[in-house]
């Protein structure tokens, strides 16, 4: 097994485990839809909301479904599913201010894996 390097958390970490009831994820659906133009990664709703407003193509095909917490993590399942590079969020991953001891993307979806929308 390789070595991940030293958690840059380890207190925080260890305390997070013993708040079972806290730190349940808060997964969501995601859908990939495939159509000539490429694909589009989101939530159900808003997939929906997009094909009524036509920006995804009446033929395009539902091609991956995915569980995920955030759409940072959605999207690294989905670059594993489909060959591509790793995904990288947009901007810096910063502590959650909640105090769970994760980390979000503030410049991405704004979403802790734990608490939901942070901004
Ligand atoms: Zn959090």
């Amino acid at each position: 097994m390789r070595s991940l390097g030293p958690s840059p958390l380890r207190g925080a970490a260890r305390t997070c485990l013993a708040l079972d009831e806290y730190m349940k994820e808060q997964k969501q659906q995601y859908e990939a839809w495939e159509g000539n133009d490429g694909c589009i990664l989101s939530t159900p709703d808003k997939i929906e909301k997009m094909k009524k407003e036509g920006l995804i193509e009446k033929n395009a095909k539902l091609v991956h479904i995915i569980e995920a917490a955030t759409y940072e993590e959605a999207m690294a399942i989905f670059n594993l599913r489909t060959g591509v590079e790793p995904y990288r969020p947009m901007g810096k991953p910063k502590l959650c201010s909640k105090g769970c001891g994760s980390f979000f993307y503030p410049e991405g979806s704004g979403e802790c894996p734990y608490c939901g929308k942070i901004c």
